[in-house]
């Protein structure tokens, strides 16, 4: 896949007053048994961690752990296209 055939994946963080964050993710890690590697396979995830262009992990200033969570997403929780690509853009893990 080329450069200029590539969607963003919008930020899937959503403020208390409905509106979508405009941020794009640029970076996603994927947690599950790593196997001896590094990451894990993307046949292992069992959640995700996003970073969006705008507000990184959503995480705020004070660490919490709700903050923490605001960018944690199990596999079924992605909009049905996002996990394809986040691998196939090679942000997860990468
Ligand atoms: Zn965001």
């Amino acid at each position: 896949m080329s450069e200029v055939e590539r969607t963003p994946i919008p930020c899937p963080f959503t403020y208390a007053k409905g509106h979508r964050c405009p941020g794009i993710i640029y970076r996603a890690v994927g947690y599950g048994p790593k196997r001896g590697r590094n990451f894990a396979a993307r046949e292992d995830v069992r959640k995700y961690r996003l970073w969006c262009s705008e507000k990184d992990d959503h995480a705020g200033a004070v660490p919490t752990i709700s903050g923490k969570l605001r960018m944690e997403f199990y596999p079924d929780q992605l909009a049905p296209d996002v996990e394809d690509k986040l691998w196939d853009y090679g942000i997860a893990n990468g």
